[in-house]
């Protein structure tokens, strides 16, 4: 089969055999990622209209106990300066976020045990009090089934745990060795059991990504049905152990989205940051490959800098407002809007 033929057939199967996975991201041409593209914002505009949610990020804390070997905040590096957000900081964020049409507000952070279930529940509860209309969601990586649970029934709606790759040995070379592949799995089986909204997704171009793991994503995926994909270049933090290591293809970005979008028509797909910083106009194109959600940054300026996953991450020198005013331009300049509303798995038509 060709490339567009697989395409096609993941168009209307919504499924592909890993040999066609490893074929469609290995050998796509140009014109096989316009056309993935462009089938992908059709099914799209099909789903939600030329509407985007927008979800603001708040992110309160810096501190991780974990040590991913891509990421700027992991534990070992000591150039990184820490910071975790009070209770009223956190609820300042969302208060500018409300004004600005926000409905979800998403609470990111690293692995910091302060935020234990008391703290993170009365977070989650104090916010769904003071903004019932809102939803949130949480990405705090891994917790027990038990803390998981209490945090939806503080109130939590939705839940992103990247999945970073569904290939233990490549995970293996992401993650030291107490991370485990099977937890993070095992993570997102509760998370989707316990009712929440639950995004795994990956990086493309992370060190060790071949076709094959590729293609092992995508099955994981098929079979997970999440709500919520995250999908972004891998991008090197000047302080990790992979600062000497090529940036993630944006073209593949795109593609892997495009798939992403044609298989589960329904997912909630955000153009990310990172794409953002990989290519000035990154954001416009995720839009124009199928994604429906930009997340632009609530988090106060004072911490903007320190939150830094990755080197020269957009957004870092510009104030809420300005960003929310630049990305709904960005949107308006390729002739989408901005919709105020929860935007839940499935439930676009309500929202209007
Ligand atoms: N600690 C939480 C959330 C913070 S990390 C968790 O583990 O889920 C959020 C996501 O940022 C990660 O899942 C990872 O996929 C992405 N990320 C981290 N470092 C990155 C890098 N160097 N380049 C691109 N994306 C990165």
């Amino acid at each position: 089969m060709t490339n567009q033929e697989i395409i096609q057939k993941l168009n209307r199967e919504h499924t592909l055999d890993s040999k066609e996975w490893e074929q469609i991201v290995e050998t796509y041409s140009k014109e096989d990622l316009d056309y993935a593209m462009e089938l992908a914002r059709k099914t799209a505009i099909a789903e939600f209209g030329k509407m985007i949610y927008f979800r603001g990020i708040i992110e309160f804390s810096n501190i991780c106990k974990n040590d991913c070997y891509y990421c700027g905040i992991r534990k070992s590096n000591k150039a990184c300066s820490r910071y975790r957000l009070d209770f009223d900081d956190i609820l300042a964020c969302c208060a500018e976020g409300y004004e600005n049409g926000f409905r979800t507000f998403v609470l990111q952070g690293g692995e910091d045990g302060w935020f234990d279930d008391a703290r993170m529940c009365w977070i989650v509860r104090s916010i769904k009090e003071t903004y019932p209309d809102c939803a949130v969601t949480l990405s705090l990586g891994e917790r027990s089934f038990a803390s998981y649970k209490a945090l939806k029934e503080a109130g939590a709606d939705r839940y992103l745990l990247r999945h970073e790759t569904a290939d233990a040995a490549h995970y293996r070379m992401l993650h030291p060795e107490y991370q485990k592949l099977e937890i993070r799995m095992q993570c997102l089986k509760d998370l989707k059991a316990l009712g929440y909204q639950t995004g795994c997704g990956i990086m493309i171009g992370t060190p060790g990504q071949t076709p094959e793991t590729l293609a092992k994503d995508m099955k994981f995926m098929e079979a997970f049905q999440p709500e919520m994909i995250g999908v972004g270049p891998f991008i090197p933090h000047k302080d990790t152990p992979f600062r000497g290591e090529k940036r993630g293809s944006v073209a593949l970005t795109l593609l892997v989205l495009a798939l992403c979008r044609i298989m589960l028509p329904k997912v909630l797909l955000p153009s990310t940051t990172a794409l953002g910083t990989a290519e000035t106009d990154g954001r416009k194109q995720g839009i124009l490959a199928g994604c429906n959600v930009v997340m632009p940054n609530l988090s106060p300026m004072s911490v903007r800098k320190k939150y830094m996953l990755y080197d020269e991450k957009a957004g870092t020198d510009i104030t809420a407002a300005e960003g929310i005013t630049l990305l709904k331009q960005q949107m308006k300049e390729i002739g989408y809007e901005v919709v105020v509303g929860r935007g839940d798995f499935g439930k676009e038509k309500e929202d209007d």
